[in-house]
Order: structure tokens, then sequence, then C-alpha cells
């Protein structure tokens, strides 16, 4: 198994956002985003494995998961385009974790990799998972391994592709999982990245593109038992660029919805999703009332491979780069 570890220097980039990785006591009673990139990768000991390791560090920002951005995913990916470095790791809170990581993934046409990292118990807790995990980022960051590779989740020893990583839990230090059949695509030990099958990486339909001017605005609506009809029709009088619909299973609504996803579908573009987070949504299965195959002839795009979240930030670049929706999702089938 190859090694991670440079022979010569490294140079590593360090982009923070705050989260509980930056996190100390406040006055509010509880924890808050204070300490910088420096701090977070004290804690890391990386000197201990490239003893003359050259390392940049950039505030980005110093918020909450809640309060990550779109806007700065591209500020981090304008840091990957300039930057001498030989990768980059981002520290932010794990809420979002799997959005900036799916994000990046989509823009980060650098050739640098970015490892998205976190910690799900802050510095002042015994046990902070912090340090591990940007050593282990770090470790992913600088590996050759990850060359083509726009972008990895890296937590808890693991590395995840972030088109399939969710944080599917409140407080375990391992909070992040590619689901139940395709899992972590390589892990960490003894200092060294195992990555024994890296991923194919498609080409992102966003690869090269000029920031946009403005983001738009997409709704995202997961359809559950009783799912009232006034949600969706709500979203369609509320000037929405797009919305993302996360239906049961397979992809699917309530029959008594039918009429309202129509409404909905002649007023925006609707992306069809299954809101079971892994796997991909049904084409040509169920031709019952509310099934995806009447769905989609009735005009709604498949979210492919997407899950909800995912399928909504396509969507919005998508939309904010001027492409056709239809054909950007047909890329994730
Ligand atoms: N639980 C969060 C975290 O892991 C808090 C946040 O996202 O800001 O960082």
């Amino acid at each position: 198994m190859p090694e991670t570890s440079s022979p010569t220097a490294p140079h590593l980039l360090l982009a923070a956002l705050g989260g509980t990785i930056a996190s100390t006591a406040n006055a509010a009673g509880g924890v808050a985003p204070a300490l910088g990139g420096v701090e977070i990768a004290a804690a890391a000991g990386l000197d201990g494995i490239w003893p003359d390791l050259q390392a940049d560090f950039t505030q980005v920002a110093q918020v909450s998961s809640a309060n990550v951005t779109l806007e700065m995913l591209f500020d981090v990916v304008e840091l990957a385009r300039s930057t001498e470095a030989d990768g980059v790791v981002l520290t932010q809170g794990t809420d979002t974790l799997e959005e900036s990581a799916f994000g990046l993934w989509l823009l980060n046409d650098s050739g640098v990799h970015i490892a998205a990292t976190g910690a799900m118990r802050n510095p002042t807790l015994p046990g902070a998972d912090g340090p591990a995990n940007v050593r282990a980022a770090a470790l992913t960051a600088l590996s050759d391994q990850v060359s083509g590779l726009p972008a990895s989740l890296v937590f808890d020893d693991e590395v995840h592709d972030p088109r399939f990583a969710r944080k599917s839990h409140v407080t375990s230090t391992a909070a992040f999982s590619s689901g139940p059949v395709l899992g972590a695509i390589g892990w960490l030990s003894e200092d060294a990245l195992h990555l024994p099958h890296p991923p194919r990486t498609p080409k992102s339909p966003f690869a090269g593109l000029a920031r946009p001017e403005r983001l738009s605005k997409i709704a995202l609506a997961e359809v559950g038992m009783g799912e009232p009809e006034e949600t969706l029709d709500l979203i369609a009088g509320s000037g929405f660029a797009g919305a993302v619909v996360s239906g049961v299973g397979g992809g699917h609504v309530p029959e008594e919805l039918l009429p309202a996803v129509a409404r909905l579908a002649e007023t925006m573009p609707v992306v069809l999703a299954s809101r079971t987070g892994s796997g991909a949504s049904l084409t040509k299965t169920y031709g019952y009332p509310g099934g995806e195959i009447g769905l989609l002839e009735s005009g709604l795009i498949p979210a492919g491979l997407l899950d909800a979240r995912k399928a909504r930030i396509v969507l919005n670049l998508a939309l904010s780069f001027g492409l056709a929706p239809a054909e950007v999702f047909a890329g994730f089938a």
C-alpha cells in the first residue's frame, strides 16, 4: 500500500471557517467558534509527521455550520486556485460539512485537493477529536493518491467521497457515513492514507466557470405521510428559482399531491430525489400514481445518485451558472 508522506518539505494551506473544532467556552454558557487555524493545526501535531512542514493559514470565516454559505465555498476555491500549497485542509462545523465537501467537489478546479474536516467534541472536552481529524485530513490533502480528486470529507480516520457522505449522528465521533452499500473510500492508519480504490471522478459541470454574480434560491421539501399540498403551493408562489422534492423511497409522493406537484413543475425546475439518503433515485420501476415513472413523465428531473441536500446545491449552481438543470443532473445519473 503506498504511503502518503512526501520525502520533500510539504506545503499545506489550512482554511478555517469555525465550527466545533474551533470552539471555546463563551459567555452564553456554551461554546462558540473562536480558535484560528494556527491553534487548530498546532493541536494536530503535524510537525511530528513533517518536521519541515510549510503551513499557511487563512481564516475564511469564524461561524457555526448553519452560517456557512456557498459564497464561502467559492472563497475557499479561490484560495485553492491561488495557493502554492500542495494541498488544502478546510476546517468547519460538522452540521453542514457534507454540503461544503460536496460544494468543493463541484467547484474546485484548481488541481489542489481540498480535504474537509471538523470535530464532534469541542477542544474543551476530554477526547476532543479535532486534532486527529486535522491530522488525517492533512495526510489526505498532501497525498499523491488524491491527485485528480477535487475534494474529500475526512473524518474519524475515514475518507469519504463528498458525493455520498452525510452526517448521520448528532454526537458520535463516527458521525459521517456514505451509506450502507458504498461506505468510506479509504482510511488512515499509522499516519498513512490507504485508498485502494480511488473513485473515478467525472468532470464537474461547473469546473472552469467564472463565479456567478448571484446565487439562486432553491426550496427543498421532504414529503412524508399526510403531506399537505399547501407546502408545494407555497413554494410555487414564493419566487424560488427551483425546487427539490425529497420523495419517499425511490422518489414517490402521495397521490393527492400530484396536482400540486404539477403546479409546482409549471412554475420552476423541480428535481425529484429520494429521502432515504443513499442509492440512486428510481426512474422506471413504479407505475402507480405518485410513483417515479409518472412524476418524471410530468417533467420532474431525476436527482440520480444525489441525495436531496446535494441536489439542492447542484440545482442552485446550475441555475446560477445559467446551465440547463436536466443536462447537469444527467451527469449524476
Ligand atoms: N455541531 C457542530 C460542529 O460539529 C456545530 C457547528 O456545526 O457549528 O461543528
